[in-house]
């Protein structure tokens, strides 16, 4: 071959465990190049030896027609001398000990031909619940320690058969270096534990589905962790397990077949379906739509939350079932999701008239990610399987940042590594004031770090000092003799939402609007309403929401009733009988509490801390509507008062209520007192709730535009243009297409979150951001 060149090819992105190197061979087989391929530090190299044509057309085929789960972030072209041109083969060589760095997957459903060798006639996996292979199945859920090899999986236990290895060892093979390939001999069983009874091992599956139909609750291992099952279609059932469960509201999650089953209930947009079949494989949030599901699904929602199969097991356990299930984590009320067997069985009885075992290991808890359609774009609102830990690109200025360590908040907590300009954002661990929570979230902390042999330069908390996780960073910085860095929660909010945004660390201030529950304020008030001027380095708090007194402090949060009195107290000063003879059938459900008491409690100003809280705004809405006054779960009052908003005629609406701006005084103020009275003549009136809320998001939306307006020309040429929405309470779909209208019809460019939840989910990654920022301005001098 006399024009035979040689050319050293260097892949960067997530390419090492998805069946990268396979691919490499296969492509040189086609294109007739010699050489070879491996793994080391900084990706995948290649050195390959053909014409200049054959190699352009190989390169461009990686481009186009990369492994599933793999993703591409550069390839690099050198020309190389050395290549030992007497090469006559191109061979894979395997990874150097040591050299190579972790990238660990997300875990993924099934992929089609997988499915095809679970459902084939007479193949040796038909039927069988754990069939992978190197396109899909469990990555972060197994893995113990790097390399990613089975030896570091919980894989381990089981020794592949002959059949097995072979393919294993075959590069030609779909399941070639597939860590978690098994088969029915060889791999992992399922069993059917039943209360005081032997178990079922001949036909599990069947066992459980005869017991599903017949309204049965039945506790199911799966891939990331224990969920609990009934029929969607069978009331009793979905009362008993709420019963059970101790779960009063919160709506439960559903497991369909196909996509043709979820359209049986919800409307499923094209991006809804997309999302669905995704090999992440998320619960989707949709709005109702034909047939309806048992009334204690989703008791006060307008939508339904539908997952697919994720894994074999899921597609076989749907395959003889005509009806959705329940599927929600199998736990207690407040406490993680279980993942080991003993503790499982633990429900077992008291929760669970049955439970479908198996007998491999679950190393790491992964809640079930959580995903919906706003303003015609996917957002995540829970980010975990499927998801974590896949690195989030950051914009390239980063790279510059030493590594180092954020620990999120209190709520829907996560973690971020930071490192080489990319970010790790740990799944959703939970809420860390459960003490199982806070254990998991140090345990999958010491495990990351591990697996991304990553060592700080520097710890990033939030401002809050009780928090659970502030505590944690503060006693690891001291352990490890490591700077602690804090971030001002809202600030956090607004820079995760530019990084991503994917925005780099020199960027220019945007105006940033925080709403969300409450947050530690820089002047030691709970903060939850806030419009900021920010950047990474700093924010500038410009204007709130008027701030008002929660009485009884966290109490108030339980109970959405005391932030509406709290509210009613200060329209009507202390004049309560007329606000209870103002307010409606509120009222009335006032007449009966200690609001002598509460009055004192604000007049004294004693154990009622002030807050600009936007949820806790809506919670006072929810409850003098009648939607929701006593809360059980975190978001119920914002999450009814949206649903019921959602259900009003468009034509009925009109306008939105009216929300002042306060501008006399030294911090802008968007003061909602007339809003209150127009509420509350529209309820005097017997207007519809649907529309008192639709006049209420309005209103808000409304609000929110005009201060932008204000603040623009308070900030002048400080000011990029730029808007950033974040917090929790973007999570409502109606206000974000609200204020997205109000922002966009004045020409300003809106930043909305996409990778990480608008929530608490998405804080760890903004701290990373902040400190990052503030740690390239500071070498850079
Ligand atoms: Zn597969
Ligand atoms: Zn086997």
């Amino acid at each position: 071959m006399a024009d035979a060149i040689a050319e050293q090819i260097r892949v960067r992105g997530l390419v090492q465990g998805v069946g990268f190197r396979p691919l490499v061979w296969r492509l040189a087989q086609a294109y007739a190049l010699r050489g070879c391929v491996g793994n080391d530090a900084e990706g995948v190299w290649i050195h390959a030896c053909g014409s200049a044509a054959q190699l352009d057309r190989f390169v461009r085929a990686l481009y186009r027609e990369p492994p599933p789960l793999a993703r591409i972030d550069a390839i690099e072209r050198a020309p190389l001398a050395q290549l030992d041109f007497s090469v006559r083969e191109f061979r894979i060589v395997d990874s150097r000990a040591g050299a190579v760095r972790t990238q660990v997957a997300a875990d993924a459903a099934t992929c089609a031909d997988c499915l095809r060798d679970v459902f084939a006639a007479g193949g040796r996996r038909r039927h069988y619940a754990f069939t992978n292979c190197t396109h899909c199945g469990p990555r972060l859920s197994i893995v113990r320690a790097v390399p990613y090899d089975r030896a570091n999986t919980s894989m381990a236990a089981f020794a592949q058969c002959d059949t097995c290895l072979a393919e294993y060892r075959d590069p030609a093979d779909r399941r070639f270096h597939a860590q978690p390939n098994c088969c029915p001999h060889c791999g992992p069983q399922l069993w059917l534990e039943l209360p005081q009874a032997d178990a079922v091992r001949a036909a599990p599956l069947r066992a459980v589905q005869q017991r599903l139909r017949a309204g049965a609750i039945a506790l199911i291992k799966g891939i990331g962790g224990f969920h609990l099952a009934c029929d969607a279609t069978n009331a009793a059932a979905v009362a008993a397990l709420r019963a059970r469960k101790r779960r009063p509201a919160k709506p439960f999650a559903l497991l369909a077949r196909d996509l043709q089953m979820v359209r049986r209930y919800c409307r499923a947009d094209a991006a809804e379906s997309a999302l669905l079949t995704q090999r992440a494989a998320p619960i989707v949030l949709m709005a109702r739509g034909g047939a309806a599901l048992a009334a204690g699904i989703a008791p006060g929602q307008n939508g339904y939350g539908f997952m697919l199969p994720a894994t074999p097991l899921h597609h076989l356990l749907m395959a003889e079932l005509d009806v959705p299930l329940v599927l929600t984590s199998g736990n207690r009320s407040g406490e993680p999701q279980c993942i080991d067997n003993v503790s499982a069985r633990a429900l077992l009885g008291p929760v669970a008239d049955a439970a479908l075992m198996h007998d491999r290991d679950i190393v790491n808890r992964l809640d079930d990610s959580v995903v919906r359609v706003v303003a015609g774009r996917a957002q995540l609102l829970r980010r975990a399987r499927g998801y974590a830990p896949e690195s989030l690109p950051l914009a390239p200025g980063f790279a510059a940042a030493p590594p180092l360590l954020a620990l999120g908040g209190e709520l829907k907590s996560t973690f971020c590594l930071l490192k080489d300009g990319g970010a790790i954002v740990s799944q959703h661990i939970g809420d860390l004031h459960n003490m199982a929570a806070s254990g998991a979230f140090e345990q999958s902390l010491t495990l990351y770090r591990r697996l991304f042999d990553h060592a700080p330069q520097l710890l990033v908390v939030d401002r809050h000092p009780l928090y659970r996780a502030s505590t944690i960073g503060a006693a690891l910085a001291a352990c490890e003799g490591l700077p602690l860095e804090t971030v001002q929660h809202h600030h956090a909010h607004i820079a995760a939402c530019l990084a991503d945004n994917g925005l780099p660390p020199d960027t220019a201030p945007v105006l940033g609007i925080a709403l969300d529950g409450l947050g530690y304020g820089a002047d030691g008030t709970l903060w939850g309403g806030e419009f900021l001027l920010a950047d990474y380095i700093d924010s500038e708090r410009l204007a709130s929401l008027a701030p008002v007194p929660m009485p009884g402090g966290e109490q108030a949060v339980r109970q959405p009733w005391r932030m509406a009195f709290a509210w009613l107290y200060r329209l009507f000063g202390g004049d309560v009988a007329t606000l209870c003879a103002e307010s409606g059938e509120f009222g009335a459900y006032l007449g009966g509490r200690p609001l002598g008491l509460l009055a004192r409690m604000i007049d004294n100003d004693f154990n009622c801390p002030q807050t600009s809280s936007c949820g806790r705004l809506f919670d006072s809405v929810a409850a003098v509507l009648g939607l929701c006054r006593e809360s059980s779960f975190e978001g119920q009052a914002a999450m009814a008062l949206e649903s019921c908003a959602s259900g009003a005629a468009p034509a009925a609406v009109g306008g939105g209520y009216p929300f002042a701006l306060e501008t006399g005084t030294a911090l802008p103020r968007l003061q909602p007192d007339a809003m209150w009275r127009a509420l509350l003549d529209d309820l005097q009136r017997g207007a519809a709730v649907e529309v008192i809320a639709a006049r209420f998001h309005q209103g808000l939306a409304g609000g929110i535009g005009r201060m932008v307006d204000h603040l623009g020309d308070v900030c002048g040429a400080r000011w990029c243009g730029r808007v950033a929405l974040s917090g929790g309470v973007f999570q409502n779909a109606l206000l974000s297409e609200l204020v997205l209208h109000q922002l966009r019809r004045r020409g300003l460019e809106v930043l909305q979150h996409r990778r990480v939840p608008a929530n608490d989910g998405g804080l760890s990654l903004g701290q990373a951001a902040v400190a990052a920022a503030r740690a390239i301005k500071n070498r850079s001098g």
